[in-house]
């Protein structure tokens, strides 16, 4: 069921015209759909729930606090890749116990933080790092609990920027390398090997990729085994896409139905960090047109969100459906959706068949709900969006529109000024 379609010709987030929201709280404008978040969390876990298994939401996919509190309200753990999401996990009550830790770069502080905390895991991406991690929990007396973060050098056929799974990557380590570095972890005093981990890429719409790269994870636990090193935990990442246009991305039952044969038998706990898959589309982006202009050979539709506001398609060339909040009969133009901001890769779709719009009409950037405000930032001292989450046919303000005076914040000027 979509919750975001057109009813009497109005575009509507479950029970709530769009354009009501949009008149209340101004544009450019976050809106997410409760009941399509409910929906996602629940397929994971209906589609998991014959193993045991921990479904650790991905926070950068969108770490508004209301969003991950409900994921914490529904049984969900997060995966974290700085201090400041595993703050934001453990402020909005997900229990340290669920929570694991990724990321190229933790620095002291952030082990020390994630160590005193408890967290369930740091999953460790280099050698460099888990001597780190064993130093600074030998200076706290503990033991940090890691999984290795393997590489197994998967292409997962998706855009090469949100790949993560090649040897040419600079995330996890290569899986040749893996049982050297896992005997040295055992080695160490201070850490206890608890898991393997692996994340091959975002926006996957086939799962043979997780299903060859499962097979090499497997094979590297087997021969741990044969090691005397117990694995209790398989982490697969996150990754499954979403539909942005006509992808037929796989349903979690599609993955649990080619993964789950192959842990029969084991002993693990299977962790699972979707990020995408449960918010991406349970958000739209909604913005008003504020100029039209000829261009050459095609014409400008200029809006008040921009590149600051969602990035995706500036860097990742990411294609996001965009469709007038009013349904009527319209023409179609070959145009480029742009932003006010003074870049030529501001725009939100470029040459794009589009349904003619008019001056001052409310168009909807569809599936922006994942990697949207998360990637939004101030440029061109642009307040950020508003964030409003509707249930049913009630809306709430999530996170209030940014004013100028917190484009300020925190800055300084020196006496001497
Ligand atoms: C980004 C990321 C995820 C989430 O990926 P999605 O494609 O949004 O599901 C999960 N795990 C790790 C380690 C990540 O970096």
């Amino acid at each position: 069921m979509d919750h975001f379609k057109y009813k009497n010709g109005h575009l509507y987030a479950e029970d709530v015209p769009v354009e009501k929201i949009a008149n209340d709280f101004g544009t450019p404008l976050y809106i997410y759909s409760y009941a399509t978040l409910i929906r996602h969390f629940k397929a994971y876990e209906e589609s998991f729930k014959s193993i045991k298994h921990l479904t650790c939401y991905a926070l950068k996919a969108n770490s508004n606090s209301t969003i991950v509190k409900i994921a914490s309200k529904e049984g969900c753990g997060a995966d974290v890749v700085s201090g400041g999401e595993l703050y934001k996990a453990l402020k909005n009550g997900i229990s340290p116990k669920k929570i694991v830790y990724a990321g190229v770069g933790k620095t002291k502080d952030e082990i020390a933080f994630a160590i005193n905390k408890g967290i369930l895991m740091f999953n460790v991406e280099s050698l460099d790092e888990l001597l780190q991690i064993n130093d600074v929990a030998k200076s706290l007396k503990k033991q940090a609990p890691i999984a290795l973060r393997i590489n197994p050098d998967i292409d997962p056929q998706t855009h090469p920027y949100i790949s993560t799974g090649l040897k040419k990557h600079k995330f996890g380590i290569p899986i040749e390398d893996a049982l050297e570095h896992f005997k040295i972890a055992q080695s160490l005093a201070n850490t206890k090997v608890l898991g393997i981990h692996m994340h091959i890429g975002s926006q996957l719409t086939n799962v043979l990729p997780f299903v060859d790269a499962l097979k090499r994870i497997l094979k590297l636990k087997y021969d741990l085994k044969n090691l005397g090193i117990e694995i209790d935990y398989l982490d697969i990442g996150g990754g499954i896409g979403i539909n942005y246009n006509d992808e037929k991305p796989p349903h979690p039952s599609e993955l649990s139905n080619h993964i789950l044969p192959m842990l029969k038998n084991l002993d693990i706990t299977l962790i699972l960090e979707p990020g995408r898959s449960i918010v991406g589309n349970a958000g739209i982006l909604v913005t008003k047109t504020l100029y039209l202009k000829k261009g050459d050979g095609k014409e400008f539709i200029i809006v008040d969100a921009a590149m600051n506001d969602l990035i995706r398609p500036s860097i990742y060339g990411a294609y996001h459906r965009i469709e007038p909040v009013k349904k009527t009969k319209r023409n179609t133009i070959l145009a480029d959706v742009v932003g006010p901001v003074c870049e030529s890769g501001d725009f939100l779709a470029k040459d794009r068949e589009i349904k003619k719009v008019n001056k001052g009409e409310l168009i909807a950037v569809m599936s922006a709900g994942a990697y949207g405000f998360s990637m939004a930032s101030n440029y061109n001292s642009r307040p950020r969006p508003a964030e409003v989450l509707v249930k049913g046919d009630n809306n709430y303000l999530i996170r209030k529109r940014e004013t100028f005076r917190d484009l300020i914040k925190g800055e300084i000027i020196p006496d001497f000024i």
